[in-house]
């Protein structure tokens, strides 16, 4: 494929595109979108090139959006040069990236894990706020978490809203989805601590032992974590709070677990 241009609005592949804000359409074509040249850059430093790279008639030249073309065209994929009104449209903002990706989704099935691969992993049952799980991602990346473990029914991590709040880590941590019922099987075989995050828990997250690799569950934001992953856990814990607050955001309270797991590793 070599480069094209598209103008028109209610052209088709612009259609395809925009459709990627719909979890349908993910789930449909297997696709989803990342914006700007920084997530570009993430994704080419992870071996994953653009299967669309969508670059704005008034982007800058730029180092970074040259290799991303080279990479595009090298891996088969088709560059198409828009206007700037259809990357208003395709981003829902008035001041789009001149630069877009539609990238291949990736997930680790929960057997091809290596716990050991990491000091600490984070799995999340039935998060529903894309901005938390995007959040959770980016700070897994950060505090060098093996991965991301999606526990039943859980938010798209490939929506538009969880990929801008990943800020590109989207790449680079590992995805994984299960079921309950799957994961309480996969679990029995963890080698570390399996530390549970609980409001009513009596141990404070500083005082329990967890032995790496760590595994950190954490629930979702109305419900917390249910009955049935608490009691698979090794230990349940809690983050003190001194004010007012009932509970901790849950993408913070995240934050808060892997690096008191992952301190000094
Ligand atoms: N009403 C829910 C409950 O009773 O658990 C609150 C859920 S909280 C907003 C979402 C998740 O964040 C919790 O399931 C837990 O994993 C984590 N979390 C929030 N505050 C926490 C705290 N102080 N200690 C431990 N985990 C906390």
């Amino acid at each position: 494929m070599t480069e094209r241009v598209i103008t028109s609005l209610t052209n088709d592949t612009v259609k395809g595109v925009r459709a990627l804000h719909m979890r349908k359409e993910r789930d449909l074509t297997g696709t989803f979108l990342a914006e700007g040249l920084k997530f570009i850059g993430e994704a080419l430093d992870q071996g994953r090139a653009p299967r669309m790279l969508l670059v704005g008639e008034d982007a800058r030249p730029h180092s970074l959006l040259d290799r991303a073309k080279a990479a595009t065209l090298k891996a088969g994929g088709d560059i198409i040069v828009v206007t700037h009104a259809i990357l208003e449209k395709i981003s829902r903002r008035d001041n789009p990236q001149t630069v877009l990706g539609v990238f291949e989704q990736a997930y680790a099935p929960l057997d091809s894990l290596n716990p050991a691969s990491a000091p600490c992993w984070v799995a999340l049952e039935q998060v529903r706020d894309p901005g938390n799980l995007g959040t959770i991602i980016r700070t897994a990346d950060a505090a060098g978490c093996g991965g991301v473990i999606l526990i039943g029914d859980c938010v798209d991590p490939y929506s538009v809203e969880a990929v801008r709040a990943t800020m590109g880590s989207v790449f680079a941590v590992s995805i994984t989805k299960t079921t309950p019922e799957a994961f309480l099987t996969w679990r029995k075989t963890w080698p570390g601590s399996v530390v549970g995050t609980r409001l009513d828990a009596k141990a404070s997250h500083r005082s329990a032992v967890m032995q790496r690799p760590s595994l950190i569950l954490m629930g979702n934001e109305q419900a917390g974590l249910t009955d049935d992953l608490a009691s698979a856990c090794d230990v349940n814990v809690k983050i003190p709070m001194r004010g007012r607050a009932d509970s901790l955001n849950l993408a913070i309270a995240t934050g808060i677990m892997v690096y008191a797991a992952t301190d000094d590793a």
